[in-house]
């Protein structure tokens, strides 16, 4: 039976189901378990699961509100729970031929978008000094976010030099993924209103079949995701949003805090329902978030509490430097996991990628095991690409981008010029690259050189495609892999590095196997879609016990017994940036909150007296969130807690009263990082390696390292014995 374990007002907000329904409220206080349970709810009373759309932040969310229905009310199958990305992606895959994309259609992410932009700005002659692709792209997505085309950014702003050089690259990039029959992420949201615009039947088909529509983390929607959940939901207004303005982190990527604060505008009927018992956290560590969080302006008023304990007062520790502060991290974690803890339950959540380095080293030298959940993929790995590039093109033959990509992966002598002269073929004959080369004479124009390699190429995508219902996701890899001549040229170049990328091209196949393993009909198509809208938490597996390292940001809607937030000083944590305007300053004050509620019992503080970032070291003062915290609730201990080792810096005194670390070789004089005299760090992105250094590999465990040779290591380890590695490849880890 659902709703058994909510309390009265969650089970309120369950049961009511007709007309518009705001919950809101603060951390931890069921928003999620009550929207699951909502869904389990309305199938018992008799709601055929398909009348339902559930939209979750993450697929990680999903898949967990998916089973947890399934629990209680058996498999359904056919009820939309998934993100808004995924969600559009289904319905853009049945309808998308109105909006003129053939069914195909890949998607292109970060990487491909910047190839994408990068060769336009070749191609016009821009230069990119004045207009860098990211930059440009990242106009081109806010754009895109408020549903705005090329032509009508063109038509509304002012025309000067940088709105035409905009609007020039806008305009090609759009031309260029129509062209492509592809479409970035921006796309898979704004086609599907497009697509709900140009054709009222398919509109009305989705409104029928979505009677009851659920979206999570609402705070976070931007303009786009907001209209199209108003067009689905227009006719019955049945529709139930969730969630927190407290925790709104993403308006900088356009997320608009306005449609959680709105809600009852939008719909004046709508009724709205306040949970307030937090059921996540001890007492200290809500009151220490609200503290905080107390000093935005413009909150819709809120109360929470818990009939928990008290629990542990916070800890903080002011390191000396990032070393000490994650040396310190490590030791806790080893600290409190003798207790009764496991691995998995303990988090260090960050401002920035760039932090978790130090955490890698110092859990490593106390084996401890962890997993980082970041930006970069392993998916964004060349040699995964390239054969991404090979699938996609198998899916979806119009997809000039990857085709340019694997065209001389491996080398098969085609040239820019041989390239080029195909295009030129391809644009006299209204067709892509592939389908132009697939033709004999297209073929013939090729220099004798490249010809045999390209027509092996050729033959075999389009053997896969003709075959793909026949062959399963691993075979047509595997055709792939070997009749491109992709694995070949690995192996005959007989080098570290490609033994390196080999064997992440097997790793690569057991992801096949899994996906073949769990879908029901495994299939390229979805294969590759699963990939591309994986994110960075859906990474995250609970069951390995292993300490879990990954941004705030990530962190939204998880929890864990045990949260470090490192790093909490101006600057930093909250940014500078934050420090030029209050908007700024309070969206990483929610950001300060979500962190700091992630934790149910104890919560640890850290910040770092000076720290080196992107090679710059400098003196830190500590963050304004920690003024602001109730200095009651800290544990007196701890804010004293001393230095043992190795910093040179002498001992610091760790107090925020006032500004921090008094006894440091220089006091500070403004809000921004005092310049210390340091040295830039150089080697602060790759780990420098040297003979004599004792390392671990994550596969063939400890070693030594015993002559170094450019970017080849030679390591003896103690059970593998000898081998050689790429340095920056094998993962290798300094002890
Ligand atoms: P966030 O704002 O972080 O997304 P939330 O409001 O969605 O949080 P949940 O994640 O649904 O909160 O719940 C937080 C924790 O409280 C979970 O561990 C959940 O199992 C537990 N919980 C929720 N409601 C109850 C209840 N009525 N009784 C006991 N535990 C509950
Ligand atoms: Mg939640």
């Amino acid at each position: 039976m659902s709703l058994e374990r909510l309390n009265e007002k969650q089970r309120r907000a369950a049961m009511q189901v007709e007309g518009p329904l705001l919950i809101l409220a603060g951390a931890g206080s069921g928003k999620t378990s009550t929207m699951t349970e909502r869904i389990a709810y309305m199938i018992e009373q008799g709601i055929p699961s398909y009348h339902i759309l559930a939209v979750t932040f993450t697929n990680k969310a999903a898949g967990e509100m998916r089973s947890r229905v399934e629990e209680l009310v058996g498999r359904c199958d056919d009820m939309w729970i998934m993100t808004f990305h995924a969600m559009c992606l289904r319905m853009l895959r049945y309808n998308c031929e109105v909006i003129g994309y053939d069914h195909n259609f890949v998607i292109y992410d970060g990487t491909d978008q910047k190839t994408i932009v990068k060769n336009i700005l070749k191609e016009q002659g821009i230069n990119d000094k004045e207009f860098s692709a990211p930059y440009l792209l990242s106009i081109i997505s806010d754009y895109k976010e408020k549903a705005v085309s090329a032509d009508e950014y063109r038509d509304a702003v002012e025309d000067n030099y940088k709105t035409k050089v905009i609007y020039s690259v806008f305009k090609a990039y759009e031309d260029e993924l129509k062209k492509n029959n592809a479409m970035d992420f921006d796309d898979l949201l704004l086609n599907t209103v497009r697509l709900f615009e140009q054709d009222e039947a398919i509109l009305l088909r989705y409104q029928r079949k979505f009677q009851y529509i659920m979206v999570d983390e609402y705070q976070d929607t931007n303009h786009i995701q907001y209209k199209l959940i108003k067009m689905l939901a227009e006719g019955h207004h049945n529709l139930c949003v969730v969630g927190d303005d407290d925790q709104c982190i993403y308006q900088w990527r356009g997320a608009d805090i306005r449609n959680i604060l709105d809600f009852e505008k939008d719909f004046p009927e709508a009724k709205v329902i306040k949970l307030e018992q937090n059921y996540r956290s001890v007492g200290n560590i809500l009151a220490a978030a609200h503290s905080v969080i107390e000093n935005n302006r413009g909150r819709k008023g809120k109360k929470l509490w818990t009939d928990r304990e008290d629990g542990d007062k916070i800890k903080y520790y002011r390191a000396d430097t990032e070393k000490d502060e994650a040396r310190y991290v490590a030791q806790e974690i080893d600290l409190l996991k003798g207790r009764d803890k496991k691995y998995s339950d303990f988090a260090i959540l960050y401002r920035t990628n760039a932090q978790s380095r130090h955490f890698e080293e110092a859990l490593t030298q106390r084996d401890i095991p962890y997993r980082v959940l970041s930006g970069l993929r392993y998916y964004d790995r060349k040699e995964i690409k390239d054969m991404m590039a090979y699938m996609r093109l198998v899916v979806n033959p119009y997809d000039d981008l990857s085709l340019r990509r694997v065209i001389n992966e491996p080398k098969r002598g085609m040239g820019d010029k041989s390239v080029e002269k195909i295009q030129g073929f391809a644009n006299v004959r209204g067709e892509s690259l592939l389908q132009a080369l697939s033709d004999e004479e297209v073929l013939d124009t090729l220099p004798g050189k490249a010809y045999s390699g390209v027509k092996n190429m050729v033959e075999c995508i389009n053997l896969c495609r003709d075959e793909r219902d026949n062959l399963r996701v691993s075979d047509i890899y595997d055709n792939l892999l070997v009749k491109t001549g992709y694995m070949k040229a690995l192996e005959d170049a007989n080098t570290v590095e490609a033994e390196g990328r080999i064997e992440n091209l097997m790793e690569f196949k057991s992801v096949i196997y899994d996906y073949e393993e769990q879908a029901d009909k495994p299939n390229i198509e979805e294969f590759m879609e699963k990939i591309t809208l994986m994110a960075e938490v859906d990474n995250h597996d609970a069951n390995q016990d292993a300490v879990v390292l990954m941004t705030m940001h990530s962190a939204k809607g998880l929890e864990f017994p045990v949260v470090f937030l490192p790093g909490l000083e101006d600057g930093l944590f909250p940014g500078h940036k934050a420090f030029d305007s209050s908007d700024k300053m309070e969206e990483e004050r929610r950001l300060c909150y979500v962190g700091m509620t992630r934790a149910k019992e104890t919560l640890i503080l850290c910040s770092a007296s000076v720290r080196t970032l992107y090679g710059r070291t400098e003196y830190t003062r500590e963050s304004q969130f920690l003024r602001e915290l109730d200095k009651r609730l800290l544990d007196g201990d701890a804010v004293y807690v001393r230095k043992t080792r190795d910093s040179g810096l002498g001992v610091s005194t760790g107090s925020f009263d006032g500004f921090a670390a008094k006894e440091s070789p220089k006091p500070y004089d403004s809000l921004r990082y005092a310049k210390a005299a340091t040295k830039a760090n150089a080697s602060a992105g790759d780990e420098e390696f040297a003979v004599g250094d004792k390392v671990r590999h994550a596969k063939f465990g400890e070693g030594l390292i015993i002559d170094q040779d450019g970017k080849t290591l030679t390591v003896i380890f103690d059970a593998a014995g000898q081998k050689k590695m790429a340095k920056g490849i094998a993962p290798l880890k300094k002890l």
